[in-house]
């Protein structure tokens, strides 16, 4: 403490403003909360690796103070190598020297240097710088982010995983086997059929497969929600009745059809109906809220505000379901969290395969901060992704909890992520297309979204 302080203290104790034994821990507080010095951005690199087959994206930045570094997710999987150019060749040149503490301002700077912007590669680019900043201010401050968040508000988030199978039984046996796990929140997809469909493969050999006029699978909405409706109701007779059951259309039937599909499955009150209609089709939401009461998520691509600000602020959905690096990374999720509690919307951050375990930290962050959490999705993390990814939060009964060490508490082992490089373990149609998706048709060759 410096002369002028002290002697002001001194005066606060004449004042009574503070004890004699609060000021004689003046110094020792001092040196115990003083921070570093504003660091300086000195190196941004991009890590690109697919430990799991799955493209991720990470960016690392590296400050002028020795050891101090963080790291945040820009992983757009589907096109993972446009974003290592737009880190390396735009922002990198930008950002080279500028403070690492002024967060809100380096993502306003970014995001506006573009001229044009929204879009998923560079909203991932930005993401990852902004989610390393806020490692660093962790870092620096020797807390976890949560904490810089202002805490807690609740110990973990309730998160729900994966039930799938070719036949219903098939996806019974599985959603059993993540309640015996201790989830309260299960996800249930199952196959068509003869046809293709979301998140169940195909269904068992002894169904034919139903030919298009194409050599592809064949994806027909009607046949779809038949089966589904057909789980949801095996579900639920033969599941605890205080599980949560959820569903993921993936955008894929026509949005009248959509207004229907809510209807029809009210009767099973599923925890939420996901992606019932395309992002390009928002204004059909009006109709599904009019007509039923079933809950319903939406939000995994949307990318721009014009998507998500009319949605909740008219209340046309339950749950809010961004993925964070999508929308740019911590800074505008926290903005997108505040906008939803004030009316009432709920969050399920997305949570796929296809995120890093940084990104993972991220949402589980948001999770156990935000009053109006929800649920959050669950992909368990591969054992090659914990090699390169050390310290990823844990789930345990059904709930996930954020790692207590500074920043996002993940360490990236750089030399383990350099023996997967993208390609690796890649399958199919993802690796003749360098990590993207192929395409989905209905039976007369038209393309459908997926
Ligand atoms: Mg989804």
């Amino acid at each position: 403490m410096n002369r002028r302080n002290l002697l002001k203290s001194a005066a606060s104790v004449f004042a009574g403003l503070v004890t004699k034994r609060e000021l004689a821990a003046q110094p020792a507080i001092a040196k115990a909360t003083r921070g570093l010095p504003s660091p300086k951005i000195k190196d941004i690199q991009v890590i690109a690796t697919a430990p799991a087959g799955l493209r991720l994206v990470v960016v690392k930045i590296i400050t002028d103070q020795d050891g101090l570094y963080g790291y945040g997710c820009a992983t757009f999987t589907q096109r993972a190598d446009l974003v290592v150019p737009a880190v390396e060749k735009y922002l990198k040149p930008f950002l080279l020297g500028k403070p690492t503490d002024r967060i809100d301002d380096t993502w306003q700077a970014c995001y506006n240097s573009s001229y044009w912007r929204n879009g998923p590669v560079l909203n991932n680019a930005i993401s990852g710088v902004d989610m390393a900043l806020w490692d660093i201010k962790g870092r620096q401050a020797n807390m976890p982010v949560y904490q810089l968040l202002g805490g807690k508000v609740r110990e973990a988030a309730d998160c729900y995983t994966h039930a799938s199978g070719g036949e219903i039984s098939q996806t019974l046996d599985s959603a059993r086997a993540i309640i015996d796990r201790g989830f309260r929140y299960v996800r249930v997809q199952v196959a068509t059929p003869g046809y293709e469909g979301y998140g169940a493969g195909r269904s068992g050999q002894a169904t034919a497969k139903v030919a298009g006029l194409h050599s592809g699978a064949v994806f027909e909405s009607t046949p779809y929600m038949r089966s589904a409706l057909k789980l949801f109701e095996a579900c639920r007779k033969s599941l605890p009745e205080d599980i949560e059951l959820l569903h993921d259309v993936h955008e894929r039937v026509h949005p009248i059809q959509a207004v229907r599909f809510a209807k029809d499955v009210e009767q099973f009150r599923l925890f939420f109906l996901e992606d019932a209609l395309s992002p390009e089709d928002i204004d059909y939401f009006k109709m599904i809220r009019q007509q039923s009461a079933t809950q319903i998520a939406m939000g995994e691509l949307f990318n721009n505000p014009h998507e998500w600000v009319p949605l909740i602020s008219q209340r046309l959905i339950d749950f809010i379901r961004i993925h964070p690096s999508m929308i740019g990374g911590l800074t505008p999720a926290r903005k997108v969290s505040a906008l939803a509690e004030a009316f009432n919307v709920r969050s399920a951050w997305h949570g796929p395969g296809d995120l890093s375990p940084i990104g993972a930290a991220c949402n589980v962050t948001l999770d156990v901060t935000i009053p109006n959490f929800g649920v959050q999705e669950h992909s368990p993390f591969p054992p090659h992704v914990q090699e390169v990814f050390q310290g990823c939060p844990v789930v345990k009964d059904g709930y996930w909890h954020p790692n207590d060490a500074p920043g996002w508490g993940i360490e990236v082992n750089e030399q383990a992520a350099a023996k997967y490089p993208f390609g690796s373990n890649e399958r199919d149609e993802r690796k003749d297309l360098n990590g993207g998706w192929g395409e989905v048709r209905k039976r007369d060759g038209a393309i459908i979204k997926q």
